[in-house]
């Protein structure tokens, strides 16, 4: 293991929250304990035993699945007579070439394509690290993409997709759940152990070893004139233009942050409209065409009596992009404008806006299914409406508004006068 040069531009034994920018010192701890932020609580470490065999067995295991995922049938469907079998590569081919390749790509990055590269790199990381004595820069930058790539997995969001389709086609058809279906229920699972085990402070000391230096004084870092790296936890002189360690851009603060989160909120607010106002998915039975819109399927569900699954459409497609939008706006105001709304409860309403976020894809991922099975010519059939791009696109905006959101902000204006409780 090759220890940094430059020790003395970074402090890796300490780091500056990424909620809050408070400098904590991240000191020898029991297997299973979380280092907590001293003055917000957020979990900034999180200390596993033989992390590297963890990771090894589960990415190496949910890699597996991954693949079996392809192998066999997804789902089987019948009705009146006729039935049909699709894998999971047909069900991403019939969405993107026979009906939307926009929507087609945009199910296919973060169900199969965003994945599989985290998981790749996870192992690549590892296997760089057992078995190299120097590891490049260009790979150690791997760490980056982890990062990156984190909010953007939705393979357990799909299958709660997949189990609402399944509920909604019940009461028209015999559906079969095939093999690929349980292989990939355990690689959804797999990669969020995964993803839980994954963290960049422990990749970059492995790649780059720790220095001794730890920080005495308490404060944030941009009162010590520091910065807290946001890719790799390491915390730099503030003169720095990139982190010595990580060779990422530094900023004090996200640059623009609330113009930007306002301006990604308001194009969202736009495309709520037709996500809205045009058909979701238009299902043609015997001939019959029949569009529905998100509402309109929210109504129909209730109307047969799947009062769980219209309330779990209700929830991720009505309330939490809603809310999502609100909340952020609220957030950048009380920022802006320094209200005496606590900080500790404008954290809280950041960590939820961001934690679900993704799960309103659940609508766009159902129409996909439905519209790769249920292709029965003219005895049944369902395609995707027009708003289904334009809903999936403001899921997209407005996880891109939280990302540029700096929670940092919400602490700056409480003018560091209060000390953390110890
Ligand atoms: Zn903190
Ligand atoms: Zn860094």
């Amino acid at each position: 293991m090759c220890k940094h040069e430059q020790g003395d531009h970074f402090e890796e034994n300490s780091t500056a929250c990424e909620m809050c920018d408070w400098v904590n010192e991240i000191s020898e701890m029991e297997t299973g304990v979380r280092l907590k932020c001293e003055r917000c609580g957020h979990v900034i470490y999180t200390h596993y035993a033989q992390l590297s065999l963890q990771l090894w067995l589960n990415s190496g295991c949910a890699l597996l699945m991954f693949f079996l995922s392809f192998c066999f049938n997804f789902l089987g469907f019948s009705a009146n007579g006729a039935s049909r079998e699709i894998s999971l590569i047909e069900c991403i081919v019939n969405l993107s070439v026979e009906h939307h390749p926009v929507l087609g790509i945009i199910v296919t990055l973060p169900l199969l394509v965003f994945p599989f590269l985290y998981l790749a790199f996870v192992i690549a990381l590892l296997f760089l690290i057992k078995t190299h004595q120097h590891v490049p820069q260009r790979f150690k930058r791997l760490v980056h993409w982890l990062e990156n790539l984190k909010p953007w997995l939705m393979a357990d969001v799909f299958l709660l997709g997949g189990l609402v389709a399944l509920i909604k086609l019940k009461s028209l058809a015999q559906i079969e759940l095939g093999y690929s279906f349980w292989a990939f229920c355990l690689f959804a699972i797999l990669l969020i152990r995964v993803v839980s085990l994954v963290d960049k402070r422990w990749f970059w000391n492995q790649l780059e070893g720790k220095s001794d230096y730890i920080v005495t004084h308490e404060g944030t870092a941009q009162e010590q004139d520091l910065i807290g790296c946001h890719y790799c936890g390491a915390l730099v002189k503030g003169d720095a233009h990139s982190c010595p360690r990580c060779n990422h851009v530094l900023h004090v603060r996200k640059n623009n942050s609330l113009t930007r989160t306002v301006a990604l909120l308001l194009a969202a607010c736009v495309l709520y409209i037709p996500a809205n106002a045009y058909p979701i998915m238009i299902t043609t039975f015997l001939g019959q065409s029949e569009p529905s819109t998100i509402i309109g399927g929210i109504v129909m569900l209730w109307g047969m009596h799947s009062y769980p699954v219209a309330l779990i459409i209700l929830a991720a497609s009505i309330i939490v992009p809603l809310a999502k939008i609100l909340s952020l706006l609220w957030l950048c105001w009380n920022t802006k404008f320094q209200t005496d709304i606590t900080p500790e409860r404008k954290q809280t309403v950041y960590h939820i806006t961001e934690f679900v976020g993704k799960w309103s894809m659940v609508d766009v991922f159902v129409v996909a299914i439905l519209a790769a099975l249920v292709q029965l010519g003219t005895l049944m059939n369902i395609i995707p409406g027009k708003a289904a791009l334009s809903f999936s696109l403001v899921v997209i905006l407005t996880m891109l508004a939280a990302f540029s959101f700096d929670p940092r902000l919400i602490w700056d204006t409480q003018e560091n006068n209060d000390a953390p409780e110890k």
